[in-house]
């Protein structure tokens, strides 16, 4: 990924590239966010709302748990009833990945290694081929296969890469190429050095997330760590932040991390001060009411939202449209970094979601007049 400041040029580390669906992993392609269900995947109702929910945050893949039998029973109406591609998780049974490939799951979530005979790895790799689909090798640090915790004494990176290397093994085997692959722990240092080491030695996409990281908070600062660190070091092809909360919760929280790394845009980016004695307004309550009024766009744009003369008209500098407190209820509205005009603080929100919408409906216009050009 290149930039005109050099200071922010992240060098991707380069891999193969696999489809998951229609959306690329990989290669050059974006880096994407995914996500999970956490209802009962035989729930199809309920399963298709919370997806729903997640495409609206902005996930490009979800990954939907099947158990058992019914579960990819329900898969095929899931698949069916939304826009984004399904990784199928199986953990054990090979018969529900083949039936996961047949209900329509772009990629299958299953470590060959775990479910038996060479005959039965065959035929899921049939069943993928058959239909499609592409697969994740999932390797986590709690489940390590017996041998190499005897190997290694506990789980450990070079336990992480050697069990992922040898489910990889198995599928190339197979003459099967078409996979990612994850090595997760908990331990954030764990998890970047595993990562780590495993891009140094293969070029598979790699899926990358910091695993059961915890609540909302807390795991959105390991997680933002952790993932920081390998995006910031050119490795990792799609993620997924893994929180006790909603699917769409990490959706955006990934969003945010990619965003916050200047790897991919989506929406508004608030730049905002924490605000102090000197705001001009509320600076606080202005920010997440915007947040929330602003979370339906998509096109990026950035949004400086600061308290006072003291950073604002620096920040507007850097920002698309930008507000800086000033004195007696009147603020100053900045567009593309100059002074623009000034606003009262009473309606003040209302004046900023309006200058925003008109903004994105202008490079909407822009954007949709030159692909008309182009065609
Ligand atoms: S920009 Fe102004 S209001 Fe905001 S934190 Fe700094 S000094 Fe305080």
């Amino acid at each position: 990924m290149s930039s005109y400041r050099p200071y922010q040029h992240i060098e991707r580390r380069k891999s193969r590239q696999i489809m998951v669906g229609n959306v690329p992993v990989g290669g050059d392609a974006p880096i994407t966010v995914q996500t999970m269900t956490n209802t009962l995947t035989t729930d199809i109702e309920g399963t298709i709302a919370q997806i729903k929910r997640a495409e609206k945050a902005g996930v490009d893949i979800v990954r939907v748990s099947c158990p058992d039998e019914e579960s990819t029973a329900a898969l095929k109406y899931i698949v069916a009833g939304v826009n984004v591609p399904i990784v199928a998780d199986i953990h054990f049974h090979y018969k529900r990945g083949i039936e996961a490939a047949q209900a329509g799951a772009a990629c299958l979530r299953i470590n060959p290694g775990n479910i038996g005979s060479p005959e039965r790895v065959r035929e899921v790799i049939k069943a993928a081929r058959d239909h499609n689909c592409s697969m994740r090798i999932g390797v986590n640090a709690g489940s390590l296969e017996r041998h190499l915790l005897e190997k290694y004494g506990e789980p450990n990176p070079e336990a992480l890469v050697e069990s992922a290397l040898e489910h990889a093994a198995i599928l190339q085997d197979n003459d099967f190429h078409e996979f990612k692959i994850s090595v997760k722990a908990s331990d954030v240092f764990m998890a970047v050095a595993a990562y780590t080491q495993l891009a140094e030695v293969c070029d598979h996409p790699l899926h990358i997330g910091i695993t059961e990281a915890g609540s909302k908070r807390a795991g959105t600062v390991k997680s933002s760590i952790g993932l920081g660190n390998l995006l910031w070091a050119g490795i990792g092809d799609t993620m997924r932040v893994s929180l006790s909360a909603e699917p769409e919760e990490e959706v955006l929280v990934g969003w945010d991390i990619l965003k916050s790394l200047g790897i991919r845009h989506r929406g508004i980016k608030i730049i905002s001060c924490p605000s102090c004695a000197r705001q001009g307004y509320n600076v606080i309550e202005t920010v997440q009411t915007l947040e929330d009024r602003l979370a339906h766009i998509e096109t990026p744009l950035t949004l400086s939202i600061i308290g006072c003369v003291v950073n604002g008209p620096g920040e507007a500098l850097m920002t698309d449209l930008g507000v800086t407190g000033g004195g007696n209820g009147k603020h100053m509205v900045y567009a593309a970094g100059k002074t623009d005009h000034v606003v009262d603080g009473v309606g003040m929100v209302d004046h900023i979601v309006g200058l925003v919408e008109a903004k994105v409906a202008v490079i909407e216009a822009e954007k949709a007049a030159a692909k008309l050009a182009a065609e």
